[in-house]
């Protein structure tokens, strides 16, 4: 027994953080975990989650008691109410659980659809996507993984050609992966005129759709238009169907580490009444009561507080501005150098691009060599966390890229 256990390979991202924390050379610089960094190079809190943390333990009720199964029912109201919109109805059409993070929320949307025998579907990833997408879905079942056409590598651009024929030549009723904002790792999102024609087609296969929202107000800073695809999909192009969506808290809150999200199932607007409701809901809950029994409550009373309170609310939208600010400066610093410094190639892709990743383009070979001789750490695809950049850095990244692109 345990003898002769098959060793897997080590994620290859926290690869690179081990990699980095060993690296001694003082101009290191960590362009690969996507986690948002100050421009010292440090990690934030945000204020508006340290303001929730005070309110939160001032309260002579405070304590460490077990959440519901399904989570903190104000959370799930509230993550509800910031991804679906203001006017949506909530009460007749979602259906939600607290879940671990975006990971979590991906995992327990994975276990409904085996439960409901929707593994043997065939499922589309983008091509390129987050690599933990594959193992979340294989681990629960589906062998069928596949991808769609995203990224054309030539011109830096969607390639929606080829996104559409797959939709169109995929069995009717597969099931597609898709990213609402700041897509990982590319930074490249289909335009609102894309998106009509990319719901439109998967509306005439009868597709199933799955949104897996992890950067909700990092592309433009704003959570509304960054929910745009979703709110298309849920009150116009998709209504009549189910629509699934997996919420992630870890980069928008800043809480990478206190695992709070939640999974929705957005029902149609007719034909579910409140026993088709309460049946799936029974549902969510038991796969969290055989994995977790419960959520972890921590992060999620912060989320919350912020959530329900106008005046946080408020704040937080402020922090999200400063940090997609921030992002956005950097890219332009860092384009302007290689500019300056006339790399051969063009650049103004990683000014076009959104969110928190850059696909730089550059290629396995010289992501090596940056890493090696430049210090400058980032994922074997050329995918660069540009919340890694400051001020104090962005000239040396510059110039590794130069150097390696050159020779
Ligand atoms: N989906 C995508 C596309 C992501 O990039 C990430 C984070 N890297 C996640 C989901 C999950 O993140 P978390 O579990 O930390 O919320």
């Amino acid at each position: 027994l345990f003898k002769n256990v098959k060793k897997l390979p080590s994620d290859a991202l926290f690869a690179i953080k081990a990699r980095l924390a060993v690296d001694t050379r003082s101009a290191k610089v960590d362009l690969g975990i996507g986690a948002y960094r100050d421009n010292n190079g440090k990690p934030w809190i945000l204020p508006s989650v340290k303001r929730a943390e005070e309110i939160i333990k001032a309260d002579p009720e405070y304590n460490h008691e077990y959440l519901n199964i399904s989570g903190l029912e104000v959370l799930r109201k509230n993550a509800a109410r910031i991804i679906f919109g203001d006017s949506f109805d909530l009460a007749n059409r979602v259906v939600n659980i607290q879940s671990l993070s975006g990971t979590g929320a991906l995992h327990v949307g994975a276990k409904l659809m085996q439960v409901l025998n929707l593994n043997e579907r065939d499922i589309y990833f983008s091509d390129p996507t987050w690599g933990n997408h594959y193992q979340i879905f294989q681990k629960s079942g589906f062998s069928n993984t596949k991808t769609y056409p995203y990224w054309d590598a030539a011109s830096k651009k969607l390639n929606l050609t080829g996104f559409l024929n797959t939709i169109k030549s995929a069995v009717t009723g597969s099931i597609f992966v898709l990213h609402p904002c700041a897509h990982n790792p590319t930074g490249l999102d289909p335009t609102q005129e894309q998106w009509k024609v990319i719901l439109e087609a998967i509306k005439e296969k009868q597709h199933l759709v799955l949104f897996d929202s992890a950067y909700q107000g990092f592309a433009t800073g704003s959570l509304s238009k960054d929910a745009y695809s979703i709110r298309l999909a849920i009150t116009d192009i998709l209504k009549d169907v189910p629509v699934l969506v997996c919420q992630s808290f870890a980069k928008n809150v800043g809480m990478y580490g206190e695992r709070v999200g939640c999974f929705h199932v957005v029902l149609p607007e007719t034909g579910y009444n409140a026993e088709d409701k309460d049946a799936i809901q029974s549902q969510l809950n038991a796969i969290t009561r055989s994995e977790l029994s419960t959520p972890p409550a921590y992060g999620a009373k912060i989320v919350a507080t912020i959530l329900s309170s106008d005046e946080l609310y408020k704040a937080w939208s402020d922090d999200m501005i400063t940090m997609s600010s921030r992002i956005y400066e950097m890219r332009h610093k860092l384009v302007a150098k290689l500019v300056e410094l006339k790399t051969p190639g063009t650049w103004d892709h990683i000014t076009t691009q959104v969110g928190m990743f850059s696909y730089t383009g550059l290629t396995e070979e010289q992501v090596a060599r940056m890493e090696k001789e430049h210090a400058v750490y980032l994922a074997s695809s050329g995918r660069a966390s540009i919340a890694g950049l400051n001020d104090g850095n962005v000239e040396h990244v510059a110039y590794a890229i130069d150097e390696v692109v050159r020779h």
